[in-house]
């Protein structure tokens, strides 16, 4: 593995004041996992050195997804036609339906996907850990797909029953000794891999939350996580409020989703620069309520996550477009609601960009370290053809448009995490499987078809709509509330 690159001869996305984004004709020189020079006319510092010629290309910071259950590969496909409560015992329930092993590929594929778009940090809500095996083994997948993350630890409900679907009380023997081993071993993969704590267990009385917080607080964890949604599933109430009662609210918690949350909660999260991940596919498609990446209270403390790579696309351009285009349509509509036309466009692709870059890296407690271009900071790069069908002519006028407007998957040519070339020429390169093997993407395809082929068989035993009646009785959700016309 290289050690220095230099891309020469590239337009670079650099961010400014106010976070405004200008294309600047530049070389990078990388050294170590470390951006080292940018400027005009760099000569290679060593005979080793890999140059890349950028020449029509547009070199963009990594992208930040800060809410994604990497592990879900396997049951890609499913979640279609799911809405959130339809979606929870075939999509997150069934974890428990993975082995460790199976574990490693879904963990690996996730992250393979991520990079191949582009995105080179993520925050995991790793909610897989049902048995002493699996954690580990999803660090080791992450770790060895080369991409940057915060592994979010999780509380996951151990389930002892399928029929009927039963979970138990708490949390097994092993979870918070693994918890406590683990975060005596971070950083994993040079530093790459940082534990974190997924946390959903809002039900349990205050001492047992607080108990929870100050632990992996006391640990030294990155970050903690929650779900959030509020709604006839979760309930009305405000977890932001709860937290912030309880004196836990503070710089290190993101939350997902955070749809409907009342004005109070925006004013929360700003005083405590807390976060929030927006993740329109799954919101708009499963109900959760409108996504709130450009809600003007909630915008300071905003970015942008997948969620579910089982149910929707696994790169950020896709996230970047939607939340941008969901927002500009709600604002339009109230216009055309009324007979009348907005004068101006609301919302700009450079906000846009910024939701999936910068502000993901404020999200992630990094913003000294990634999320934008600069001397000192990481390595995590991706490199565009400007010249590709969709991009071309674009990149020419408004780079950032190019990107958040045209671009696809298929135009990131090259993809850099920590000093690493993990895409090369649209290709992603190999990685070490289950034994440190050296493995092609086509081969890490073939184990996740035959450990489909096997979660497949366990999820045809079970009666998934008991399963969903079930969650209906035990979360307390009421019937009335679940109607098909208003
Ligand atoms: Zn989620």
């Amino acid at each position: 593995m290289p050690t220095t690159i230099l891309l020469k001869n590239g337009t670079v996305l650099l961010h400014g004041e106010n976070d405004h984004v200008a294309p600047v004709k530049a070389d990078i020189l990388v050294s170590g996992n470390k951006i080292a020079q940018i400027g005009p006319d760099i000569s290679a510092p060593a005979a080793d050195t890999v140059v890349l010629d950028c020449t029509a290309k547009l070199i963009s910071p990594g992208f930040i997804d800060t809410h994604h259950h990497v592990w879900q590969t396997q049951l890609k496909g499913r979640h279609a036609y799911h809405l959130l409560l339809d979606y929870l015992a075939p999509g997150n329930t069934a974890g428990a339906l993975f082995t460790a092993e199976d574990t490693f590929w879904g963990q690996l594929g996730g992250c393979m996907e991520m990079i191949d778009g582009g995105t080179t940090m993520v925050l995991d809500h790793a909610h897989i850990t049902h048995s002493p095996d699996h954690a580990p083994k999803a660090i080791s997948a992450t770790v060895s797909s080369g991409i940057r993350s915060v592994f979010g630890y999780c509380e996951t409900a151990t389930v002892t029953s399928w029929t009927p679907l039963t979970f138990a009380a708490a949390p097994p023997d092993w979870f918070v000794p693994q918890l406590v081993e683990l975060a005596k071993q971070q950083p994993f993969g040079d530093g790459r891999v940082l534990l974190g704590f997924a946390f959903d267990s809002y039900f349990l009385p205050k001492e047992m939350v607080v108990e929870r917080f100050e632990r992996a607080r006391s640990l030294g964890l990155q970050l903690i996580t929650s779900h959030y949604v509020r709604g006839p599933i979760i309930g009305q109430h405000s977890v932001v409020e709860m937290l912030e009662s309880y004196g836990l609210l503070s710089s290190d918690v993101v939350f997902s989703h955070a749809s409907s949350a009342p004005p109070n909660d925006a004013i929360l999260l700003n005083k405590a620069n807390a976060h929030v991940s927006a993740t329109p596919d799954t919101e708009l498609q499963m109900a959760h309520g409108f996504p709130v990446a450009f809600r003007d209270d909630l915008f300071p403390v905003a970015s942008l996550g997948v969620d579910c790579h089982t149910s929707n696309s696994g790169d950020m351009l896709t996230q970047m477009r939607l939340a941008l285009q969901a927002a500009r349509g709600m604002h339009n509509e109230k216009f055309v609601a009324v007979g009348k036309n907005p004068w101006t466009m609301k919302h700009t692709v450079e906000q846009a960009f910024n939701l999936g870059t910068i502000k993901g890296a404020r999200a992630v407690g990094m913003a000294d370290q990634i999320g934008s271009i600069a001397v000192g900071k990481f390595a995590d790069l991706v490199i565009f053809d400007t010249e590709s069908p969709a991009m071309i002519c674009g990149a020419e006028h408004d780079p950032v448009a190019a990107v958040v407007m045209h671009a696809s998957v298929r135009d990131i040519e090259t993809v850099i995490v920590d000093g690493q070339i993990r895409k090369s020429g649209g290709k992603l390169l190999p990685v070490a499987g289950l034994n440190g093997e050296q493995l092609e993407w086509k081969d890490v395809a073939k184990k996740l078809l035959e450990s489909r082929v096997r979660i497949e068989a366990e999820v045809q035993k079970i009666d998934m709509e008991s399963a969903k009646s079930r969650l209906m009785e035990s979360w307390h959700m009421k019937q009335e509330n679940f109607v098909d016309s208003l």
